[in-house]
């Protein structure tokens, strides 16, 4: 059976999980390699990827999700800081402990500092959402065979790659049960109809 998993070391992985369950599913906090064991998709929420990095370090979960997403036996949607823990090149002033799982350049904090957040309605996938751009960074590059799911300004700001969906803004601060439902239905990654 298909499970869900929130990343739950910082950031706003509790926003998602509530989304989750507004869709009628469960999502299992994320903190240790055991309760990763239980999931087939990890959401890797918003937050600070320089912390999110240390963390995933000590618990060794950084190792145990490269892993399973080389072998393709994890799904991973990874939003903001997510998106910039999974890239292959980071764009910082500070270190970032990154997984490397995609082929990909991120650049930190691109649009400017906390007050410089705005907030966009998009389509994404053909989805209406509230997007909010938080000390969002931007993807300057993607590697081969990536498919692009939305764009702001000319930016790519959700892109999906086999079993990896990249974002740089929150969607799950509007608990849009449209778009979670077709997250968690199978539009972006197959069938998730048994969780
Ligand atoms: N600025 C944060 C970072 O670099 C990301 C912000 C976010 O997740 N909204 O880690």
């Amino acid at each position: 059976m298909m499970k869900i998993g929130v990343l739950s070391l910082q950031g706003d992985f509790a926003e998602h999980i509530s989304a989750i369950e507004k869709n009628g599913k469960t999502a299992i906090q994320v903190r240790t390699i055991a309760e990763l064991k239980q999931c087939d998709f990890l959401i890797m929420p918003g937050g600070e990827s320089t912390t999110i990095g240390k963390l995933l370090k000590s618990t060794g979960l950084d190792i145990e999700i490269q892993n399973r997403f080389r072998t393709g036996d994890l799904k991973i949607w990874g939003t903001c800081a997510g998106a910039i823990l999974c890239a292959l090149e980071v764009v910082t002033d500070n270190p970032v402990n990154h997984l490397s799982l995609a082929d990909y350049t991120i650049v930190r904090n691109a649009y400017g500092n906390q007050l410089d957040s705005f907030e966009v309605s998009l389509e994404v996938a053909n989805i209406k959402t509230e997007c909010a751009f938080i000390r969002a960074p931007q993807i300057t590059r993607l590697g081969q065979g990536f498919e692009v799911l939305a764009t702001y300004n000319d930016n790519v700001i959700f892109a999906k790659k086999g079993n990896l969906i990249v974002s740089t803004c929150h969607t799950e601060l509007y608990q849009n049960k449209e778009f979670y439902g077709c997250l968690l239905e199978g539009q972006f990654f197959g069938n998730f109809s048994n969780l």
